[in-house]
């Protein structure tokens, strides 16, 4: 790899900036200073900057179990860490989560230094579906149920919204317990579609985004890397 683009992926910086660090002479290669920035580091090299030696983290791709009273944001708040405190991972700045979850909900968060792949999965021009197990506080009927399947299938008016939700798929493993299977990601949407047809969710789990299921081994707070074939999913 050229230097001037080795510079640019260890320090995250700009391919003119990282000409601008090689010519500065700060730039050392086996120990030997470099100013040419197409010169090539075989990958044995040993790259320092201003004495610091440097290393390629290359992309990466992880799921967690995100466990109850943490938040998906980059920083921890007042109230609850950050899921990104889990990680024992260099750069962890670099990361952001892919599509978030409420405090308060538990399950499969994707983590990635990827915005593309996780355009891919949070944007809304990308049908990518969601699964959620939804534990409620009023037991439904068999009636009800039916008629909460067909109302989500239909599309149901949030409470503020303009337009109606997109066709969701609900199934009840109990009469009060769902999984329900959704292509947006609307601010609360799993709770404020219950909420419509006058329930609540008490306990919620994100169980599955597109193909990927969340790892059963993996603990609440727990996190491995995906493999090649599950990050090619999205
Ligand atoms: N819907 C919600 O209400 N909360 C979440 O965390 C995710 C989807």
């Amino acid at each position: 790899m050229r230097l001037d683009k080795y510079l640019c992926e260890a320090l995250d910086i700009t391919r003119a900036w990282a000409k601008k660090v090689v010519k500065s002479g700060d730039v050392l290669i086996d120990g030997t200073p470099c100013k040419n920035p197409a010169m090539h580091v075989p990958d044995t090299a040993v790259v320092q900057y201003k004495e610091q030696t440097l290393s390629l983290i290359g992309t990466r791709y992880i799921m967690m179990n995100k466990p109850e009273d943490t938040i998906c944001s980059n920083a921890s708040n007042e109230l609850y860490p950050s899921v990104l405190s889990f990680l024992d991972v260099e750069k962890v700045e670099r990361l952001h989560i892919a599509g978030r979850l409420d405090a308060d909900t538990t399950g499969l968060i994707l983590i990635t230094d990827d915005g593309q792949w996780s355009h891919r999965i949070a944007s809304p021009k990308h049908v990518c579906e969601k699964v959620y197990l939804a534990e409620l506080v009023n037991e439904m009927s068999e009636q009800q149920q039916q008629q909460a399947i067909s109302q989500f299938a239909d599309g149901i008016m949030l409470n503020g919204e303009e337009k109606p939700t997109q066709a969701a798929k609900l199934n009840f493993l109990a009469n009060d317990y769902a999984e329900l299977a959704i292509t947006e990601g609307r601010y609360h949407q799993v709770k404020r579609m219950f909420a419509a047809i006058g329930n609540k969710v008490t306990f919620l789990h994100r169980c599955q985004i597109g193909d990927l299921e969340l790892d059963e081994s993996l603990e609440p707070g727990e996190w491995r890397y995906l493999t090649d074939e599950e990050v090619a999913l999205f």
